[in-house]
């Protein structure tokens, strides 16, 4: 066994506070990575809070991992150790389903579905037979921890050129936004919208426009106007209704990423004619959605959940290529506390990252 330390919470009112554990050695198909830094999803949050109703504690978040492969199992033929590697949402999935057969493992349909990085399985407890997931434990501890052991196929080769602590939040907030432009074919010359200017928002605005989208981010909050002109794409308060009205039907692409319930009809109304609006943000029951808007434009409204691996793999290479990544801010592990908070309020700036080397055993 390896004796790891990380920051768990113990129930959802409850702070992250070090935790020790032990994970499994890495098997013939695994290997062992020596955390550097992990990135603060808003989905962490969520997690930690039980906001989704299914958190196994203790609970040790993190998936937005990148380290180095200190060890390699037998059988391990893509990376090798000193190889700077990262891991996202996933850490396993079925492998026999139709979509896993076809490469969306995300969309996973084993019992199971995924094996989620922390947290894992994502089902009730109740619903899994035996109520564990593959590696026989109640749940999966992720990221915010020193070391990870995960199958050689579920991580995916950093780039040259890409800072380590950069590429961290491409590993979800990169590949959730990316996904669904690629299904969806953005394409250059598009008009894109990306509603919410956080974590994945930042990562969105940029993927649209390197993919030579037009890009207009619709925020509440004032002060990120400036930040939209910094980017060269377009600022809008989602209170504007003169600007909404004039924007009418002139979007080829919407993306959504608000991290609670609201109200997607303003937005719909700005889609063109058999265009889509994608919520990625809301993992949760929304209020309804005007049809008569829908219908009579042939709109869409739809869901994304993060993204497959290739897709992963692809996006990381393509923010290293056009020299993009989030806008990060290094944190130490004993701030975690306080980020939540900054993230809950949405003042980050635009996605916390965390310097895993801060991480000390409590000794
Ligand atoms: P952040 O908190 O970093 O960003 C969300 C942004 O949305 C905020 O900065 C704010 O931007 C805006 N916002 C926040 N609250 C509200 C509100 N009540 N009404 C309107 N706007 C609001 O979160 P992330 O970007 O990390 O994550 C966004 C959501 O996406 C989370 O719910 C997360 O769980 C989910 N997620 C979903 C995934 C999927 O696979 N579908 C994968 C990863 C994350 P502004 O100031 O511009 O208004
Ligand atoms: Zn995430």
């Amino acid at each position: 066994m390896i004796k790891a330390i990380g920051y768990a919470a113990k129930h959802s009112y409850s702070r992250l506070k070090p935790f020790e554990f032990e994970r499994d050695e890495a098997k013939a198909n695994e290997i062992e990575i020596a955390v550097l830094f992990c990135g603060v999803c808003h989905s962490d949050i969520h997690q930690v809070k039980n906001e989704w109703s299914n958190t196994v504690y203790p609970c040790l978040p993190g998936h937005e991992i990148v380290g180095h492969v200190t060890t390699v199992g037998s059988g391990v033929t893509r990376h090798a150790v000193g190889d700077l590697v990262g891991v996202g949402c996933m850490i396993d999935s079925c492998r026999t389903c139709e979509p896993c057969r076809t490469g969306d493992e995300n969309y996973c349909e084993g019992p199971n579905s995924w094996l989620a990085t922390y947290n894992g399985p994502m089902v009730p407890k109740a619903k899994a037979e035996d109520g564990k997931n593959h590696y026989g434990r109640d749940n999966t501890f992720g990221g915010y921890s020193n070391v990870v052991v995960v199958p050689e196929d579920f991580a995916l080769k950093i780039p040259v050129g890409l800072d380590p602590a950069t590429a961290a939040p491409i590993l979800c907030a990169g590949v959730t936004t990316y996904s669904p432009m690629k299904h969806w074919g953005v394409q250059a010359g598009d008009k894109v919208g990306i509603v919410g200017f956080g974590g994945l928002g930042d990562m969105a605005a940029k993927i649209a426009k390197a993919l030579g989208a037009d890009v207009t981010v619709f925020t509440r909050t004032k002060e990120k106007l400036a930040e939209a002109e910094r980017l060269g794409v377009t600022g809008v308060l989602e209170d504007d209704t003169k600007t909404l009205a004039k924007l009418k039907a002139s979007f080829d692409f919407i993306l959504s990423t608000i991290p609670e319930k609201h109200d997607v009809n303003p937005f719909v109304k700005l889609l063109k004619r058999d265009r889509t609006l994608t919520v990625v943000g809301a993992l949760e029951q929304m209020a309804g959605v005007d049809n008569s808007q829908v219908a009579f434009h042939r709109r869409s409204v739809a869901g994304s959940l993060i993204g497959n691996l290739a897709d992963t793999q692809e996006i990381l290479d393509f923010c290293a290529k056009h020299g993009i990544g989030p806008d990060i801010q290094v944190i130490a592990i004993e701030t975690i506390n306080d980020a939540y908070k900054q993230v809950i309020d949405g003042d980050v700036r635009f996605r916390y990252v965390i310097d895993m080397r801060t991480l000390k055993r409590a000794d």
